[in-house]
């Protein structure tokens, strides 16, 4: 793929913007694409473009949802009274599949970083008070990631909720500095949740 068509060229830059994918492995896919049009393209880009048009955020709890449908967290079910506040889709997957948290998820969709507000980055801070409202919430587990902006983004939430007469606590030891929640394997998480500390009130 030396004297590569322009369609594949700009194929090979969207794939290696991908997490994961560098333009090595991205032109390796595109190649085994190309070699399989109809088992592999054609199905892959009618999966693209319903994912595209059926599926969107729920601006209320962040998780993924059908377009037009009730999302999970509006039914006020009062199942749990814990939340567990993430980062991202990928943190709550490495949570649920470690086994050690039951309650509600509640994913931000990001972090800030100390120059920044909540606001302009459409964190989800807002709804979050909302629905500890709304489901008379007990506990709230800030699992941001060790990182500068996590942190700075979990102070924001404790701001935003600490008035609220509820338990706030932080993951804690075992989590390494910088580490983030995505990168941890399940033994590191459950130490985390195990010994996670109070928030105080200052
Ligand atoms: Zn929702």
């Amino acid at each position: 793929m030396d004297n590569n068509l322009p369609e594949i060229e700009e194929l090979i830059k969207k794939f290696s913007k991908l997490p994961g994918l560098g333009p090595k492995s991205a032109k390796r896919i595109i190649l085994k694409l190309i070699d399989n049009k109809d088992t592999m393209i054609k199905p892959l880009a009618k999966s693209l473009a319903n994912v595209y048009k059926n599926i969107i955020r729920c601006n209320s709890c962040g998780n993924l949802k059908i377009i037009n449908t009730e999302c999970l967290c509006e039914k006020n079910d009062n199942k749990y009274d814990k939340i567990c506040v993430v980062e991202n889709l990928a943190d709550m997957w490495v949570i649920q599949s470690a086994n050690i948290f039951k309650g509600y998820f509640h994913i931000l969709g990001g972090t800030v970083n100390s120059n920044e507000k909540y606001e302009q980055k459409n964190l989800l801070i807002d709804s979050l008070v909302k629905r500890i409202k709304k489901n008379s919430l007990k506990e709230v587990i800030i699992a941001t990631s060790a990182t500068v902006e996590g942190q700075t983004t979990a102070h924001y939430i404790e701001d935003a909720i600490k008035n609220d007469k509820i338990k706030i606590s932080k993951l804690g030891q075992g989590l390494p500095v910088g580490g983030e929640i995505e990168q941890l394997d399940d033994g590191t998480l459950v130490s985390a949740f195990k010994s996670r500390v109070p928030v105080s009130n200052d």
